[in-house]
């Protein structure tokens, strides 16, 4: 107890996760130094598998990164110069720069400030400005899937297809329960180190279910090589590497324990937030006749399963860095995600059209707490009582 009042609270489990998974981890490494195919090995073919049976997809080919993925998927559908691709502005750098490294045009549309996700809704207004929309991509930020069935018949109603970027949201379900990524016509996947099922290195994963798109992808991440010799497409290389696929599938049986775990902690935040006044993040972030200006995420309705990749939550602006500072006196990491909106960005400053309030005030407002598998119970009261003493709650 004593060493754990001292240690600090870090934003993420890894070094207890690889403590507790160290035999596993080395049997996997050492099984693929058995063979040496180190590209292209066994364990590549049966992580795909078993991706694609946890996202209820037909196919998962394994690549180089999440960036890469997302490249792939839009390069499979031959997205282009002069194409326009609708994405949320609130996200990841690489959802973007995917788009923008193919020539075609990222079409940054704001955020709904509860879910912090791209809307089907704001994806169509978006889209009336747009002369030649090639592809919807939404983001399932946090963990949460964004509307999935809104986006499948929007996608129907524009008649492009939807990329899913679900890179932070394996094995998240949306409204009618369906796994996160599964109902794109392609699902993008990331497993970096940090991500809910993260490898020990760089790795990332495309799924699907038109066996014709899975070649394409397959092709395309091998320079465009499509057998014998010959170069259908200028592609990358972006392989999954055999170790990396091997030390996935060695985490693989425990994602559920820890999905589980995650869950848990954000419903023991939630309750202790809201016995101190907070309330959700539906309601607007500053209001004095509220008790705390703090706001939780709000939750789904079951049968959506949010994965909690970060458990965000928003306060005022103007105290969300004295909060920052205050935690980390009490040895509480937490993290900014995202500082400024892919709108802001300087290299994207000639593909801007106009503000997008609800990005900025997420961006000014937003603040993630620990939230990993690896937290203990005293961990994450730790982490309530420093939020909590911040406000004098
Ligand atoms: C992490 C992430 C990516 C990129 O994944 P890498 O594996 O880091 O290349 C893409 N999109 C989103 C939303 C992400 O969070």
């Amino acid at each position: 107890m004593t060493a754990e009042r001292e240690s600090r609270v870090p934003l993420f489990g890894l070094a207890a996760e690889h403590r507790s998974l160290a035999p596993e981890i080395e049997a996997a490494i050492a099984g693929v130094f058995a063979h040496r195919g180190f590209v292209g090995g066994p364990e590549i073919a049966r992580l795909e598998g078993d991706f694609a049976a946890l996202c209820g997809t037909e196919w998962a080919v394994g690549c180089g990164s999440g960036s890469d993925a997302v490249w792939l998927a839009l390069a499979a559908l031959e997205v282009g110069p002069g194409d326009e691709v609708i994405c949320p502005a609130f996200t990841f750098f690489a959802t973007a720069s995917a788009i923008e490294r193919l020539g075609a045009r990222p079409v940054f549309a704001d955020i709904d400030r509860a879910t912090w996700n791209l809307t089907p809704e704001i994806a169509r207004a978006a889209a009336a400005d747009c002369t030649r929309l090639r592809a919807v991509l939404p983001v399932d930020l946090f963990g949460r899937c964004a509307d999935a069935a809104g986006f499948e018949a929007l996608g129907s109603e524009l008649g492009v297809p939807i990329v899913s970027d679900a890179a932070q949201a394996v094995s998240a379900t949306d409204g009618d329960g369906r796994t996160a990524g599964s109902r794109a016509l392609l699902g993008c996947f990331s497993l970096y180190p940090t991500k809910n099922l993260g490898a020990c290195g760089e790795a990332g994963m495309v799924v699907g279910h038109d066996p014709a798109l899975r070649d394409r992808v397959r092709a395309l991440g091998q320079h465009g090589h499509v057998g014998d010799g010959v170069y259908e497409w200028v592609g990358i290389n972006s392989r999954l590497d055999a170790l990396q696929a091997a030390i996935v599938r060695a985490k693989l049986p425990h994602l559920e324990k820890w999905t589980l775990a995650r869950r848990e902690n954000a419903s023991f935040y939630d309750a202790a937030f809201a016995a101190a006044g907070a309330t959700t993040t539906d309601r607007p972030t500053a209001d004095p006749d509220w008790r705390l200006p703090l706001r939780t995420p709000l939750p789904p309705e079951a049968p959506a399963r949010h994965v909690y990749h970060h458990y965000a939550v928003r306060v005022p602006a103007e105290r969300r860095d004295a909060l920052r500072r205050h935690l980390a006196e009490c040895g509480v990491e937490s993290g900014v995600y995202y500082a400024r909106g892919l709108h802001q960005q300087p290299c994207f400053a000639h593909r801007v059209r106009g503000p997008l309030p609800e990005t900025e005030s997420a961006c000014a407002e937003t603040l993630v707490l620990p939230i990993h598998a690896q937290l203990s119970a005293g961990q994450r009261q730790r982490v309530v009582d420093a939020v909590l003493g911040f406000f004098d709650a």
